[in-house]
């Protein structure tokens, strides 16, 4: 029978390359065989500025993208460009709710060093994005951290550690992760 047409929203917020923006689509599209909308770009995250730190409260901009989220959309990706932390971390390279329908992933920290950025064999920005946004999708169709050194879902202590991984799931977690898909999305029969 049909299903409902469901999406996984990407939200830009800040001033994202439109070509990194379609990068990660893109691999979003191939890991979860699910079709991508892009929305607008909503702008810097102001209202999770916490001026003592000079960072954003990434609880705040999870809860935002959740209430604003389409109908039609299954998850969403909030991508930014700003310095995140929430009360566990003091940064990150991205947040998921567990099983939940929000995440949110920042280029600030997956930047690095950018005399490292132009050595030759340095792996582009454009790959930790994509990897940092299948990881935390991942975890909103209930995937938690993988043992697997090669996994996207294995967890990244820093940049050495995720620039090893790949950007797809390890067989086991590929499994997993259709078996949620399969629950995650309402089916009209
Ligand atoms: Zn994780
Ligand atoms: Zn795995």
């Amino acid at each position: 029978m049909k299903s409902n047409p469901q999406f996984i929203y990407i939200v830009p917020l800040g001033d994202m390359s439109e070509k990194y923006l379609e990068g990660i689509a893109e691999s979003i599209e191939e890991n979860f065989g699910l079709p991508v909308k892009i929305t607008p770009n909503q702008g810097i995250p102001d209202y999770a500025l916490d001026v003592a730190r000079q960072q954003y409260n990434s609880n705040l901009i999870l809860k935002r993208l959740i209430n604003d989220a389409a109908p039609d959309g299954i998850k969403i990706l909030g991508v930014t460009t700003v310095d995140l932390f929430n009360p566990i971390f003091s940064f990150l390279f991205g947040e998921a709710q567990f099983k939940g329908k929000g995440a949110v992933i920042s280029s600030y920290r997956l930047i690095g060093n950018p005399e490292n950025e132009s050595r030759p064999g340095c792996p582009p920005l454009i790959n930790r994005l994509e990897k940092e946004a299948i990881h935390e999708l991942g975890h909103t169709f209930g995937l938690k951290h993988c043992a697997d050194p090669d996994c996207v879902m294995q967890y990244s202590v820093g940049l050495e550690c995720a620039d090893r991984k790949f950007s797809f799931f390890c067989p086991a977690c590929r499994d997993l992760m259709l078996w949620h898909l399969d629950e995650d999305i309402p089916r009209t029969v």
